[in-house]
């Protein structure tokens, strides 16, 4: 039996759309013909949850998405993803909000990264992902080492995310400059790059890098068709 997906998302819409793609994608590679993901897709106006995270209104901002991951929940949703990094940050709060399994993505991403043998890894995302504790903290539970690029280049990762990938510009500028800071991340000790952030699959794919990437959107909806497909969770 095929449990049926929840995704909360428009963190951006533009990522929501990949996950939409890649769950249907791996249900129909595992089970064949006609079948596809059953699922449902909760997709947010992202602009004042955004607004939250600038002025630092987590609490609101966990709030928000735990009224939309309930609604997910009554709409008939039997596992939960939640399609973004950052808003890992207010997990907590959906978790204790509903009673269907939560599909963590860093559990997922660490589970992966572990998999590889990898034990220093280096991490882009969001500035919020880069540099607050939780991200860190969630890999660190798991074993791993992070490393993150320094300041000037967190400022512009987190630009180009915002300004452009969120808005549906992939600029080929970008995607050397992020190459760039990739090579950098490597050569200070990074066996493996985890992209951690759901639109950066956008602009990087692994022929564009040295060094093993790991992209958290694909690994995380992987988890969630294993989670529908098995009834298993990875934690
Ligand atoms: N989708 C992004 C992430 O994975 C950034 C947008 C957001 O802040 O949710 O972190």
């Amino acid at each position: 039996m095929m449990l049926r997906i929840g995704m909360l998302g428009g963190m951006s819409w533009e990522s929501t759309a990949e996950y939409y793609r890649l769950v249907n994608e791996l249900v129909r590679d595992r089970l064949g013909g006609l079948h596809s993901a059953d699922c449902l897709v909760r997709s947010v106006d992202f602009a004042p949850i955004e607004e939250k995270q600038v002025s630092g209104r987590w609490e609101e901002a966990g709030a928000a998405l735990a009224a939309a991951a309930v609604e997910l929940e009554r709409g008939g949703a039997e596992l939960l993803v939640l399609c973004t990094n950052t808003m890992h940050k207010v997990a907590p709060a959906i978790e204790q909000a509903i009673s269907i399994p939560f599909i963590n993505l860093l559990d997922a991403t660490a589970s992966a990264v572990k998999k590889t043998g990898t034990t220093t890894v280096g991490l882009l995302g969001t500035a919020f992902t880069m540099e607050q504790d939780f991200y860190r903290d969630g890999l660190s539970a798991h074993g791993l080492q992070v490393l993150v690029p320094d300041q000037e280049d967190r400022a512009l990762i987190h630009r180009v995310i915002y300004d452009e990938l969120c808005v549906g510009t992939v600029s080929d500028d970008s995607r050397k400059e992020y190459q760039r800071i990739i090579a950098d991340l490597a050569s200070r000790g990074a066996e493996g790059v985890i992209l951690g952030c759901t639109e950066i699959e956008l602009l990087i794919s692994q022929e564009d890098a040295n060094v093993p990437l790991f992209p958290t959107t694909a690994i995380h909806a992987e988890a969630a068709v294993d989670a529908a497909l098995s009834g298993t969770i990875i934690r």
